[in-house]
Parts: C-alpha cells; structure tokens; sequence
C-alpha cells in the first residue's frame, strides 16, 4: 500500500508551494487507497514555532488535505534519530569524528591551496579506537569514496552523483543532537513512507539520505522531485509576485476546491483537462504527469477555474464555505431566513462568481434588509419619474402568480402598455429590491425573495 507524507518545517505560513506538495501527496495516496501522514520537522528549535504548525494545520484543513494517523513531530523522536546513528557506529557504518572546526578549516584551507577538493576528510574514518582522545566528537557516516550513487527519480529520471563528491555526513552533533538529514530517513523509514513525493530543491539530499537507507540495510522509498513554482515571470516565486501563503488566497476568498483545482495543475497535466472534481483529480493523478519544468503561477487561471469550481458547486456545500469566509471576516453568522434565501438564489448567484466577495456582492439583495437603502448609483434609478412607474406597476403584480412566466409576462405587458422599454423598469426594480444598479436578473430577485418581501420593497421604493 502507498504511504506518503507531507514534511513541513514550522517557520512560517503555508506556502502554496507547500501546498502544493501536500495536494500532490495526498492525492497519489488517496487515489490509491494508501495513508497521507503529516510530519511536522520542528528540529530546527530557533526556528519553529507553535504557531507555525498551527498556521500549516490551518493551512491543510482549509484545502480539505486531510491527513491519516496523528501529527508526528520530528523534534519528539530525536532519541529514536540517536539510536539510529549508534546503530550505525556499532555496524562499523559510521565513526566517531574528534577533529575540531579548526582543523576542518585548515584541511580545507590546505586543500584550496593545493587545488584539491575542499570536502573534509576525517583522518579518524579508519582510526583504531585505542587512539580515541577523551574528547567531544561528532559521529559521521562512512560515505563511499568511488562509484556513483544514482536517485532513480521518477520525475528527473535517473540523477547520477559522483560519490567523490559527498563527504562523510555527520549524524550526531558533538552535542548528541541528530541531524536533521538523519532524521528524515529515520522518519520515513519508520513511518513506512512508499513515495517521497517534494520540491527539487532536497533532490541532492536525496543522494545523502540514500547513503543512510544503504548503510542501514532499508529499502529506498520511491522519489519525486518536484520543479518548484515560478513567478508569471518565470523567475523565481518571491514576494513581489503576489500572495504566497495559502491564508492568503482563502482571505481573498477563492474557493477550496478551486485551488486545489488550480494546484494540482501548477506542475502536473493529465491531457487538456484544466477543470476537473476532486474524484478526477483522485482517479488520474500520477508521478507521470508532472512536468519536468517550472510551472508559473497564473492568477487569470487561478480565477478563472475558481468560477467554474463555484459555478459547479453543490449549493448547500458553498453556502457551508460561505459561511465560514464570512465568519472569518468577522461578519455576523447568517440567520435561518437568510441562508434559506442563499440556497433558493444560489442557482443564479454562483453562475459568474470567482471569490467569495464576489458571490456576496451579487448577494446584496439578500444581504440587505428593510428599508433597502439604495447605493448612490441606484438612487439615481429612483427619481420622481421612476417611483411613479413603480406606483403604477405594484398593482398589476397583487395578482400574478409567482412564477417566472407569469411574471414575465406581467412585466413586459406593463412596459408594452407603459410604451416604455423595460430596462427603464428594470432599473428602479433594482433599486428597490436590492439597493444596487447592478444586480441579478429581476425575475431572479423577484423569485428568490418571493411575493410578499418583493412588493414590500418595491412599495417602499414607490414612496
Ligand atoms: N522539511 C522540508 C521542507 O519543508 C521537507 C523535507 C522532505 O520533504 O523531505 O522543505
């Protein structure tokens, strides 16, 4: 079975570039009935922080990327890490190193000198351990000197390093502390992680990691390496080109499943398909078809799948969604009667919508309360002429029934009687029903909010 896992380190937001590599993890195992386990890789105690992971967790649960099992922290299992390291050193894998930053300097120095490679060579790898001083040490790992190692990397193919040019890693710091490179192997070795699925730029760890897979006699997960995401400039993703945490596009209120919609098509392609529902995205997603080439980030895309996820949505699930965008504006939660009109309108707000904002804004007519108190531009469709024609217009609707046809024809007999044409009607209706100039079609407004509430507001508007 698939298990794969997504790594964070807790410094900061969720980049969506982290997203993304979770969107991809998840995906190839829940497409295949495997586990997504989460990592948090807090080793770095300067760095992290609790409200990192917490802003990360957010992160994921907001993009629905659930995960299996609890959270594992790395920092917790640094004795297991240590274990490991001593495991090594018993096997003869690895040794004890006493030489001091000094002296790694001065080999180095001696080195550059000599235009000889640089990479630090211990003169205590084949030391007799009588020799040992009673000293602090740290403990590196046996590298091979000559061959290649190859990452067999199912999205950069088959990389080959010059084992000459890997040094003896060190695993434990003279402190005892395990590093973080040990860490990872140990971490996915037993978490049971089948496919390590992440961002090119750990593709030279991968060469190190192996060489402690090796030495501990493990199978190698699968690799991926992933190009990492570009600007709309194709420079790397920085600050100046927009948004980069995940927070960021769910304040702007773009939709969940849009961006994992979109993500999923930042750096992977299964044919033309750019729309497409999490049950395709989970039956065709494959290391196959991620590209080799820095995909760009394109915020036109981005709105553009967006309004078709929302245009697609179930209703009752966006209003769900809705509701917890506005909660987090720090908007009041809606009443009974307003979500019940949000579900009997979502049939024609949702229809050209690409954020939140924009599905609330065409909402205004069901936002609003009585008295409607119109915007400057609507006020303008509400001049002395206008509260005439809607005086007059009133009657003629006690008795329609409330259908769409009906209401039609009702409203097109009044402007062809009225030798008026209708947007002369419909502009004061908009007024008066929704306080704006530009709404939704009348007859939708007049629909959602039925008979008794739209000719209230229109009476109000005739006054
Ligand atoms: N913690 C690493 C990062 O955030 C990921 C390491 C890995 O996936 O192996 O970049």
């Amino acid at each position: 079975p698939v298990v794969t896992r997504f790594a964070p380190s807790p410094t900061g937001y969720l980049h969506i570039g982290g997203a993304r590599t979770a969107l991809f993890n998840w995906l190839y195992a829940r497409g295949r009935g495997g586990k997504f386990l989460l990592r948090i890789e807090d080793t770095d105690r300067a760095r992290s922080t609790p409200e990192a992971t917490d802003a990360i967790l957010q992160g994921l649960a907001w993009l629905g990327l659930d995960h299996d099992g609890e959270v594992i922290s790395q920092f917790d299992r640094a004795d297991r890490h240590r274990a490991v390291a001593l495991e090594l050193l018993d096997k003869g894998s690895a040794y004890k190193c006493f030489s001091t930053q000094e002296e790694i300097e001065t080999f180095r120095e001696a080195a550059r000198d000599e235009g000889k490679s640089t990479l630090f060579q211990s003169p205590w790898r084949d030391a007799d351990a009588a020799t040992h001083p009673d000293a602090p040490y740290v403990i590196r790992l046996k590298t091979e000197t000559s061959g290649t190692t190859v990452i067999r990397d199912e999205v950069q193919g088959d990389v080959t390093i010059r084992n000459d040019q890997l040094d003896d890693m060190v695993l434990l710091r003279s402190d005892g502390s395990p590093v973080y490179m040990l860490a990872v192997v140990v971490d996915d070795y037993d978490m049971g992680v089948t496919h390590v699925i992440r961002g090119d730029d750990h593709l030279n760890n991968a060469a190190r990691q192996m060489g402690i897979y090796k030495a501990m006699g493990w199978d190698l997960p699968t690799y991926a390496h992933i190009p990492l995401i570009h600007g709309p400039d194709g420079k790397k993703l920085s600050k100046r080109h927009g948004a980069l945490g995940a927070h960021e596009y769910q304040a702007m209120g773009y939709p969940a499943a849009g961006m994992r919609n979109y993500l999923a098509r930042l750096g992977w392609s299964h044919g033309d398909d750019e729309f497409f529902t999490d049950a395709q995205a989970l039956a065709w997603f494959d290391l196959d078809g991620i590209g080799k080439s820095p995909a760009r980030l394109d915020f036109k895309k981005l709105e553009n799948i967006c309004g078709q996820q929302i245009a697609a949505a179930d209703d009752a699930a966006l209003l769900h969604e809705l509701e917890a965008f506005l909660h987090a504006t720090g908007a009041p939660s809606l009443s009974t009667a307003k979500k019940q009109l949000w579900l009997a309108g979502m049939y024609c707000l949702k229809a050209r919508a690409k954020t939140f904002p924009e599905l609330i804004d065409k909402a205004a007519f069901i936002m609003a309360d009585r008295p409607i108190q119109p915007e400057e531009k609507a006020a303008k469709n509400l001049d002395s002429v206008s509260r005439g024609i809607l005086r007059e217009l009133t009657p003629h609707l006690q008795n329609v029934s409330w259908s769409r046809d009906d209401l039609e024809a009702a409203l097109n007999g009044f402007c062809e009687a009225r030798e008026i044409k209708f947007g002369k009607l419909a502009g004061p209706m908009r007024a008066a029903l929704a306080g704006r100039a530009a709404t939704p079609s009348v007859f939708d407004m007049m629909l959602v909010l039925e008979r008794e509430e739209s000719l209230a507001r229109l009476d109000d508007a005739a006054r």
